[in-house]
């Protein structure tokens, strides 16, 4: 069964924020000192997310991932990978990381059914890695990225944000790693949600455009690499793919397939949009599947057409942290 909303968008892709919290302190996602953590109470607990996947699932959503904050932070998030994965009905399980604890947990979570991972990775640089990320350091998370080809999890894709001044010169760098191993990078438009800065912005067709300088005009590659807002490409005899996911300067929501819950319980019809549905109450005072799925499907039913950021329009409220990116 497909969940249709207000503009004939087919719904079946579900984001799980399972914590807040994370390891790291990105330039464009958390101020230096963290943000208040949301107190454990009031996050999700596993049964209560199993719960809202499985009856998501009834719905018509065929894709799961975790994303966080950082999900790897969480205690026994391979036990929920194995709960989600023995949903049926969920054919596509991934998560988000920044790789940090990957090489500790590939192989566990692999063998719980999960499919596949994003590593997060804006820089090749150790000092300029530490430099964005203020507490990481860039060794664990290149551990990570061998730890889950060997695992399975694949394709590992590699999530670049673009930040001009601060990594837009290392654009062909990335590029170049395609060429000899399966690396699959996909550059990012930084958007203006909580803490990322405007002035940063680069649009990625200017990093496409230095990567046809270098390297020539480069090929569509669409095997393989999902059917999400990314548009693949590769260096003519290339390993990896290289993907261009231009969230701003031409936004895809005509097309948008997702509604995301975040750590604290809320469905969140639009990344870009303040607008949330509170859902752990519900779960918590004993409602039906029926009713759970009357929720779900109002925050199907509030998702926007589409986010006005071309004309200027910012989102306040919570970071990316805290919404799950
Ligand atoms: N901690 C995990 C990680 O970093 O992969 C998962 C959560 S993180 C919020 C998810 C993704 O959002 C990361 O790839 C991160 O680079 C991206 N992100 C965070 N803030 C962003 C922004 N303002 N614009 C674009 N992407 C952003
Ligand atoms: Fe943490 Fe991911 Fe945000 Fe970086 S982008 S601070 S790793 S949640």
């Amino acid at each position: 069964m497909a969940c249709l909303d207000s503009f004939n968008r087919s719904i079946s892709y579900l984001r799980v924020s399972v914590t807040d919290r994370c390891n790291l302190r990105c330039v464009y996602c958390m101020p230096p000192e963290g943000v208040p953590w949301v107190p454990h109470e009031n996050i999700l607990r596993y049964e209560e997310i199993v719960r809202v996947v499985r009856v998501g699932a009834e719905m018509g959503i065929t894709k799961v991932r975790l994303t966080g904050g950082e999900p790897l932070v969480r205690a026994g998030i391979a036990s929920l990978v194995a709960m989600i994965a023995a949903i049926p009905g969920v054919d596509d399980l991934a998560m988000t990381t920044n790789g940090i604890l990957l090489a500790q947990y590939a192989d566990e979570l692999a063998k719980a059914g999960l499919h596949r991972v994003n590593v997060s990775l804006d820089t090749l640089r150790p000092e300029r890695f530490r430099a964005i990320t203020r507490l990481g350091s860039l060794e664990d998370v290149e551990r990570g990225l061998v730890a889950a080809r060997a695992a399975g999890l694949e394709p590992v894709k590699v999530n670049t944000v673009l930040m001009r001044g601060v990594n837009d010169d290392e654009v062909v760098d990335f590029a170049r790693r395609t060429l000899q191993e399966p690396f699959h990078v996909r550059f990012i438009e930084e958007m203006p949600v909580g803490i990322a800065a405007a002035t940063r912005f680069l649009p990625v067709a200017e990093a496409r455009e230095r990567i046809e300088a270098a390297f020539g005009p480069l090929e569509a590659a669409h095997h393989r690499m999902g059917n999400g807002p990314a548009s693949y490409y590769r260096i003519p005899g290339a390993r990896g793919t290289i993907g261009f996911i231009s969230a701003v300067s031409e936004h895809f929501c005509h097309q948008c397939n997702r509604l995301r819950l975040t750590a604290d319980g809320r469905l969140r019809p639009c990344l870009l949009s303040d607008a949330e549905i509170p859902l752990r109450e519900a779960l918590r005072s004993g409602v039906s599947d029926e009713e759970l799925k009357q929720i779900i499907l109002a925050a199907v039913a509030a998702k926007p057409d589409g986010h006005h950021l071309g004309e200027g329009v910012a989102v306040s409220g919570r970071g990316m942290s805290q919404i799950g990116g």
